[in-house]
């Protein structure tokens, strides 16, 4: 049966874009949340080398002035590693080295010129009034000595890669030589250029974000394929066919419908449409009750599908007692296969609790031959022959047909209708022609 064969329903495709969509942005959404995941380690990560770097750097240090030698020159091959080569301008990760005592003064420099000065110094604040981390050590100094010991406390902000430069201070006791062997608090304030970790920075966020999108759309790919071959026939038996007779329901047959008629239109084949409606139904549930109506529904939903032989027919259920076939087929056999359904429903008895129900259907029925493609002409044109079917008695086909509208049909031998005035080969009796 066509319902089987033909592609899913345009409902069903609707469904399928906005899923896509949904997962579309759900997936970006995602992938922005784990490259900002990622980034965020990234930079954390950034910020720990650096502070590891000054702790480093602080024992080195102190080490140098415990030992008695409170210069930065000492050893060249421990120092270069941080390029802390005296009278030369740090490079490459790190732009200078300041030891303070407890009053802001630089006891000890990589900047030779900056010794002795205090930090509040004027021409320090000027050449470093970028730095905030810088500032906030300054102010400790300037605000009040006595809040000076906040900066002996570990002074270490967070590091940002894309910073003009950064500056971190650690607190170090050490003898201090030309004041006498005591202990001292000093800070050691190192300040350092980005370009000791930002290197590489933008070029590790755009992997990062590639392999966000690339990771997450993969995972979402196969999610909502898993998805949708999981839930697409269940989606499908759910939104297309009619749960009582388990016939196409009428919008799916709407659809189908439309797609077979522009087929036909396109390749010039023609199509032929019948509405068929059970006589007197209502006089059935009100006789046996409405279970026994749904019964009836269903056999006679049976009767019509074992009795449509071609695999390309459509048979849906409009909706209460009616039905809708559409076949590839001429007007003439399209009429001897309507009346071989008439008379298959007529002749099944159906058994229901011990009776037997007569059951009979009328059908309007029509062609493309001589109404075109529209379905909602040829819907209307078969409702009209339908209507007219009912009024010349029941049990019968009638046709629309703009050559011999009205007349096909037979009072006395309904089954034989079309036989008399559609078909010049059709020998009545032989069902072999359908
Ligand atoms: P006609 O020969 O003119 O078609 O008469 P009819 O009685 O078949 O048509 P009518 O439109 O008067 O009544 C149709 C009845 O079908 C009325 C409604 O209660 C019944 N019906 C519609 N859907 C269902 C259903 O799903 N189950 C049952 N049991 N009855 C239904
Ligand atoms: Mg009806
Ligand atoms: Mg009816």
């Amino acid at each position: 049966m066509i319902g089987e064969l033909l592609p899913a329903s345009n409902f069903l495709s609707s469904i399928k874009s906005r899923a896509f969509f949904v997962f579309l942005r759900v997936g970006v959404a995602s992938s922005l949340l784990m490259s900002a995941g990622l980034a965020s380690h990234l930079l954390l990560e950034s910020n720990r080398e650096v502070i590891s770097h000054a702790y480093e750097i602080r024992s080195i240090v102190s080490t140098f002035l415990r030992l008695d030698k409170p210069s930065f020159s000492g050893d060249a091959a421990l120092l270069s590693r941080y390029r802390l080569q005296h009278n030369d301008d740090l490079k490459e990760g790190i732009n200078y080295i300041l030891v303070l005592d407890s009053e802001g003064r630089i006891v000890k420099s990589s900047r030779p010129a900056w010794n002795r000065l205090l930090i509040a110094d004027p021409m320090l604040a000027r050449s470093e009034s970028d730095d905030s981390q810088f500032r906030a050590i300054r102010n400790c100094f300037i605000e009040n000595t006595s809040n000076s010991a906040i900066c002996f406390k570990n002074h270490i902000g967070f590091y940002l890669p894309f910073a003009g430069s950064f500056t971190l201070a650690l607190p170090v006791k050490f003898i201090l030589n030309d004041r006498g062997l005591r202990q001292d608090n000093h800070l050691v304030v190192i300040n350092f250029d980005p370009s000791i970790t930002s290197s590489g920075f933008a070029t590790d966020l755009l992997l990062i974000a590639l392999f966000s999108f690339v990771f997450l759309g993969l995972v979402f790919l196969a999610l909502a394929f898993a998805l949708y071959s999981r839930l697409a026939p269940v989606l499908r038996r759910f939104i297309d066919i009619d749960n009582l007779t388990g016939l196409l329901n009428r919008r799916a047959c709407m659809d189908m419908g439309m797609r077979l008629l522009s087929h036909g239109e396109a390749n010039q084949v023609p199509y032929v449409l019948g509405i068929l409606d059970l006589d007197n139904f209502k006089a059935i549930n009100d006789a046996y009750g409405h279970q026994c109506g749904d019964f009836v529904l269903q056999e006679a939903a049976a009767i019509l599908r074992k009795s449509l032989y071609g695999n390309d027919d459509l048979l849906a259920r409009l909706g209460g007692e009616e039905f809708f076939v559409i076949a590839q087929c001429s007007s003439a056999h399209g009429l001897i296969m309507m009346d071989r359904l008439r008379a298959a429903v007529e002749q099944q008895l159906i058994q229901w609790q011990g009776r037997q129900i007569k059951l009979t259907v009328s059908i309007g029925v029509v062609s493309s031959e001589h109404f075109g493609y529209n379905l909602n002409h040829l819907y209307a044109q078969a409702d009209a022959a339908l209507y007219r079917a009912k009024e010349m008695g029941r049990n019968r086909v009638c046709s629309s047909s703009s050559v011999q509208d009205n007349v096909l049909y037979n009072p006395w031998s309904p089954g034989k209708a079309w036989a008399d005035s559609f078909s010049h080969h059709f020998e009545p009796g032989s069902e072999s022609d359908s």
